[in-house]
């Protein structure tokens, strides 16, 4: 079984009254041990982080020592990893539609990776950054994912070969495939028939004096959700094994976002209403959709919530503390009963949550502090109260 960072109910009481809330509470250690997990599972694969899931300094720190590679999608993020020096060959710069800014912070610090999936992002890779290594993005269809982000890239495989010459052409170069299944994918069959579908690509390829070397698997791969059983484990041994049944020779890469940073952060958030609608029972939370939960809108994401109690559950409608009518967070959310001043935690929060919260309406994103850095002051609070 996966192990899965949540705190105790004195750590949370003992974090709430020292931080204050909403609190977010990283720990480095489920990073590393999410970390190794894939790396075990899925052995000889390079690993580039996707940032976008959670660009948190101290985890990018914590992966970069691992020996992790990345996976950017922006100036931003690029900047971002150069200034935290993290070598330029340690970087895929995997948008397949790439802005000005970012080609230009690309050939600034040297970053030479790249993901396309169109025509006319060959022209533009070929001059702002002549012979740069690139790898087709192709399109694989999974209704499984919770998030498909194929109705918006990807090539059709029929026109893959016509790209591969034209970048070809262009004076690219032309190392291999990618493809993303979508994101929090919960078998391995989309994966192993978008490995089959490369296969085919690869071989037709090399018949036109293509040497293609690298596949990148993409991310998607799952964490534990309401509702959804997961058995990552299983999951990447059957990908494994697609892998050394079609591309026992080729270098594989995988970009894994939520399933490094998903797990390893929890929030602490406090009721700070409770009323009776129409008779239905609300209570408003610290934070809110413009907040942490703003991966209920972006990431399709059903959070759970602990309360630490153990009366019979009813149906409530859970509201953010903005002002604005969309901040509601859940409605008919089986729970405890709650009062004031109640603390909640929010365990598996760490991807598509900070990374996208907004300071809408003046309320401050959540703090983040590092679990290890806290818990040995923590479990004495703690054993105090
Ligand atoms: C978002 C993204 C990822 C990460 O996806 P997860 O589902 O979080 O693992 C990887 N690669 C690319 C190109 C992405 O856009």
């Amino acid at each position: 079984m996966q192990k899965i960072f949540k705190l105790s109910q004195p750590a949370v009481e003992a974090l709430a009254a020292k931080y204050g809330t909403p609190l977010l509470v990283l720990s480095r250690d489920q990073i590393r041990y999410n970390y190794n997990f894939l790396a075990e599972h899925l052995p000889g694969v390079h690993i580039y982080y996707a940032m976008k899931a959670n660009p948190d300094p101290r985890i990018i720190d914590e992966l970069a020592g691992l020996g992790a590679c990345f996976d950017v999608a922006s100036d931003g993020e690029i900047l971002a990893l150069a200034q935290m020096g993290i070598a330029p060959e340690r970087i895929v710069y995997a948008n397949p539609v790439k802005t000005a800014s970012g080609l230009a912070a690309a050939r600034q610090t040297g970053v030479r990776k790249f993901t396309f999936d169109s025509e006319s992002e060959i022209y533009k890779m070929a001059k702002a950054v002549p012979g740069g290594t690139v790898l087709l993005r192709v399109r694989v269809d999974n209704p499984h994912a919770l998030v498909d982000l194929n109705k918006k890239f990807g090539a059709h495989p029929d026109e893959a070969l016509r790209l591969l010459t034209i970048a070809r052409e262009q004076g690219l170069d032309v190392a291999g495939l990618c493809f993303h299944v979508g994101s929090q994918s919960t078998d391995a069959g989309a994966y192993v028939d978008a490995l089959a579908a490369c296969r085919r690509i690869f071989d037709a390829a090399a018949k036109e004096g293509f040497n293609l070397r690298i596949l990148d698997i993409g991310g998607g791969f799952p964490i534990p959700a309401i509702g959804m059983k997961v058995d990552a484990a299983a999951m990447m041994g059957q990908i494994r094994t697609a892998l050394a049944q079609y591309f026992p020779n080729t270098e594989i890469w995988a970009e894994p976002g939520r399933f490094i940073c998903g797990t390893a952060v929890n929030l602490i958030t406090r009721v700070i209403g409770v009323q009776q609608r129409n008779g239905q029972q609300w209570y408003f939370l610290d934070e809110g959709l413009y907040g942490t939960f703003s991966g209920i809108i972006f990431d399709h994401w059903d959070f759970e919530l602990e309360t630490f109690k153990s009366e019979p559950k009813i149906p409530a409608t859970f509201a953010g503390p903005s002002c604005d009518s969309l901040d509601v967070l859940f409605r008919d959310k089986l729970t405890p009963p709650l009062a004031m001043d109640d603390l909640i935690l929010v365990p598996s929060c760490g991807s598509y949550t900070s990374a996208s919260a907004t300071v809408f309406n003046g309320f401050a994103k959540a703090p983040i502090i590092v679990w290890e850095e806290v818990k040995s002051e923590i479990a004495n609070l703690a054993n105090a109260c």
